[in-house]
C-alpha cells in the first residue's frame, strides 16, 4: 500500500481559529497513526481577500500546536500556471465559456425569472441562487466582440454538458456527518458554476483538485461545509484525468453565538487563544482530541520539491 498523504490547506485571510484548529489537527494526527505525510497548502489564489503577512501568521500557530509538516510549503499563487493549464483542458473539452454578467446583473435575472415563474428561484447547496445561464445567450459574434474589446469576464462550466461527458460519480466518505460508505456526486446541483474569475485566474475548486493530485494527497479531511463542494470536485477529477483522494468531513465549531466560526470576525482564534494562557493542550481538550499520538513530536520531516 502507497502511504497515506494528508494536507491541511488553509486560507490566508485571517487568523486560525478552533474550527482550523481542529482540520489540521486531524489531519497532523492521521498522518502520524497510518505513517503517513502531512503537508499543509496555502490557498492564496484569492488576491483580495488573501494577505501576506496571515501566511507567518498560519505556520506559526501550527507551529506552536506541535503539528510538525514537511517543507516546503506550497503556495498557490507561485503554480498559477499549473491551474491555467487545467483550465485549458476544459476549454479543449468544450466545456468552458465567458461569462460577462456583473453580481448586479445576475440577480436581476434572477429576480425576473421569480416574478415570471411566481416560483422562487432554485438555489445551490450553500443556499446561493443558481447562475441564471445569461451567458450562455449571446450569440458567438457578440461574444468574439466583448472579448476581443477586452471585457473582464470569469469562465463558468457548462455544467449539464460536463456532467453528462464524466458519467455517475461518487466518492468515498468516512465521514463524521454522513455514514461512511460511497457518496453519490450530485455537481449538477451547483449548476454553471465560476471556474476562473474576472480578478483570479483560476477558482478555488480548479487549484484544490490540481494540487491535491499534484502533491499525491489520498486523504482529505476538511470540515463539513466543503461536504457538497465534493461534487464539484469528483467532476473536475473525473473530467481533467486525476486521481480521486478520499473524504472525511468533519464537524464544524461552532461559536457561542451557536454560528460557524469566521475568520474575518476573529472569534475563537488561536492566536487569542494563546495570548490568554491557553496551551495546545486546552485547544485539544476543548476540541474533545487525545493527546498527540506518540512519536508525533520525533517524526523525521522530509525536504521535498513543492
Ligand atoms: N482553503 C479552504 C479553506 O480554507 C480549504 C480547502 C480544502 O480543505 O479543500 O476553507
Amino acid at each position: 500500500m502507497t502511504e497515506p498523504v494528508f494536507r491541511f490547506a488553509p486560507s490566508p485571510n485571517g487568523d486560525l481559529h478552533l474550527g482550523h484548529a481542529l482540520s489540521a489537527i486531524l489531519n497532523h494526527d492521521a498522518a502520524v497513526r497510518e505513517g503517513g505525510r502531512f503537508l499543509v497548502r496555502i490557498e492564496d489564489i484569492d488576491g483580495e481577500r488573501s494577505r501576506p503577512e496571515f501566511v507567518d501568521r498560519i505556520l506559526e500557530d501550527l507551529a506552536w500546536l506541535g503539528l510538525a509538516h514537511e517543507e516546503p510549503v506550497r503556495r498557490q499563487s507561485e503554480h498559477l500556471a499549473d491551474y491555467t493549464a487545467a483550465l485549458e483542458k476544459l476549454e479543449d473539452l468544450g466545456l468552458l465559456y465567458p461569462s460577462f454578467a456583473s453580481r448586479a446583473e445576475i440577480a436581476r435575472a434572477v429576480a425576473e425569472a421569480e416574478a415570471a415563474s411566481g416560483t422562487p428561484a432554485p438555489r445551490d447547496p450553500d443556499g446561493a441562487t443558481l447562475y441564471p445561464g445569461i451567458d450562455r445567450l449571446l450569440g458567438p459574434a457578440e461574444v468574439d466582440a466583448r472579448l476581443r474589446a477586452g471585457e473582464p469576464h470569469a469562465m463558468r462550466i457548462r455544467m449539464d454538458a460536463a456532467a453528462l461527458m464524466a458519467g455517475s460519480l461518487d466518492w468515498e466518505e468516512a465521514g463524521d456527518l454522513a455514514p461512511a460508505g460511497r457518496v453519490p456526486a450530485d455537481p449538477l446541483a451547483w449548476g454553471d458554476v465560476v471556474l476562473a474569475r474576472k480578478d483570479a485566474p483560476a477558482s478555488y475548486h480548479v487549484a484544490v483538485v490540481v494540487d491535491d493530485a499534484l502533491q499525491g494527497v489520498t486523504d482529505v479531511i476538511r470540515g463539513a461545509d466543503l461536504f457538497h463542494a465534493t461534487s464539484i470536485h469528483r467532476l473536475l477529477q473525473q473530467l481533467l484525468g486525476l486521481p480521486a483522494p478520499r473524504y472525511r468531513h468533519h464537524r464544524l465549531v461552532l461559536g457561542p453565538d451557536g454560528r460557524k466560526l469566521s475568520k474575518s470576525k476573529g472569534s475563537s482564534s488561536l492566536r487569542g487563544l494563546r495570548q490568554a494562557g491557553a496551551t495546545p493542550a486546552d485547544v485539544r481538550r476543548r476540541l474533545g482530541l487525545g493527546p498527540p499520538p506518540p512519536g508525533a513530536m520525533a517524526r523525521p520531516q522530509r525536504n521535498r520539491y513543492s
